[in-house]
């Protein structure tokens, strides 16, 4: 039985998460969870698992919750709040795995958090390991703590890489469905609303990552997250287009040999993996059918359509601060973007911006990715 705290549980991952655990009560065991705000899904959630504990970002959600609770006779949970809260239970000798389901950069100080105490962390924030790939490597080592990814691509390259020698290993290749604006001219894009960016074609997510999906900006996120997980250089890893997302990403070996992970688009497999490694879940995912699928596509994406794809990889190659800057003003300009203060096409020129006036700067611990976040805020505030 493993015991686990699913952070972001209303969310689309966390939803999927405890949707798993219920599916598996012999194997999984929900003692924490957290969430931003008390809704009715969060209640709904205290009610079916009687968690332990339960973490709101904020004392007056938390307040909240207590209140609504408390005239359940049957529910011992126990209510927590903001960063303390985390502090408090990344260290409870109950909890085996930790699942960061946070969307955005808030995810941070809990992935942080996670290893620092030792624990497993099932990471799909990948936020985190954009902005602290190598504190957060270095702390699960000396500590360890297994960071095992949750990101559907990075939960197939784990599994690939499975399959042969590391120093074998010549290519990471991603795979990306395209999002909703793959056939859209480029010169359309300016045009592009909130509403249009947001209906992905293939995959219910939050809305932080259905706009990052849509510029590719996830994409790009994604080369960063493989390059500090799996210990890959930057030229090394590709990206291609592939729309029926049912390859969720290849692993090329030196003899020439690809090894690809194939799986219906449901999340449910990659957390379930992450909950389940070493083992894995009986009948976790519908059987996939390839002969009715019938043709498996795959395209060079357009980086001139795309610049945050490229933009994204001038961070990696920049290093120190670079990689954490580009994330946050990513996220700044995103959250623009969906207040409809900007146009779709500002998102990746105003990030580019930011970049080009920061002053990139050493890495060593993490107050210094919370000074390179606070500096891409201040940097973008200004445009
Ligand atoms: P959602 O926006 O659907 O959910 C985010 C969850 O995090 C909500 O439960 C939200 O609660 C909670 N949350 C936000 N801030 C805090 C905080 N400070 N403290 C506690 N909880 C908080 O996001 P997704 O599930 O789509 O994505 C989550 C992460 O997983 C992202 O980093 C994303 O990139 C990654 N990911 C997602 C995939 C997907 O299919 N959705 C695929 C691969 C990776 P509330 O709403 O109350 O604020
Ligand atoms: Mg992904």
């Amino acid at each position: 039985m493993k015991n686990i705290f699913i952070a972001g549980s209303t969310g689309s991952i966390g939803k999927s998460a405890v949707e798993v655990a219920l599916s598996y009560p012999e194997k999984l065991s929900v003692k924490a969870i957290a969430a931003g705000h008390f809704t009715g899904e969060l209640k709904g959630q205290i009610i079916k698992l009687n968690p332990s504990y339960c973490i709101l970002s904020l004392k007056a959600e938390m307040d909240k919750a207590k209140l609504e609770i408390s005239n359940l006779p049957d529910i011992k949970t126990k209510f927590l709040y903001g960063e303390d809260g985390f502090k408090e239970l990344v260290f409870n000798e109950d909890i085996d795995v930790i699942l960061n389901a946070i969307s955005g950069s808030s995810g941070l100080m809990l992935s942080y958090g996670s290893v620092k105490a030792g624990k497993n962390l099932a990471l799909a924030n990948k936020e985190s390991m954009v902005m602290a790939g190598d504190i957060l490597n270095r702390i699960a080592k000396f500590n360890k703590a297994d960071i095992i990814p949750v990101d559907s691509e990075h939960s197939a390259l784990f599994q690939c890489l499975n399959c042969g020698n590391k120093s074998d290993l010549k290519k990471l290749i991603l795979t990306a469905s395209g999002g909703p604006f793959y056939d859209l001219p480029k010169e359309a894009l300016c045009g592009v609303t909130k509403d249009m960016a947001l209906n992905h074609p293939k995959w219910k997510m939050g809305k932080k990552i259905t706009i990052d999906s849509s510029t590719l900006a996830n994409k790009g996120l994604e080369v960063i997250e493989a390059h500090y997980l799996f210990g890959v250089d930057e030229k090394d890893i590709d990206i291609l287009i592939h729309p029926q997302a049912i390859v969720h990403s290849m692993a090329e070996f030196m003899d020439g040999s690809i090894m690809a992970q194939m799986a219906q688009a449901d999340m449910k497999g990659p957390i379930g993996y992450a909950l389940s490694y070493p083992d894995r879940f009986h009948g976790l995912m519908k059987r996939l059918s390839l002969s009715k699928i019938g043709r498996l596509e795959f395209f060079e994406p357009d980086t001139l359509k795309f610049p945050l794809l490229n933009i994204a990889r001038e961070a990696l190659r920049a290093g120190k601060s670079m990689p954490a800057v580009f994330c946050e003003a990513n996220e700044f300009f995103v959250n623009s973007f969906l207040r409809n203060e900007i146009s779709f096409t500002d998102i990746a020129s105003n990030v580019q911006k930011v970049m080009e006036r920061h002053s990139p700067f050493d890495i060593n611990e993490i107050g210094d990715v919370l000074e390179a976040k606070k500096q891409a805020v201040m940097i973008s505030k200004t445009l």
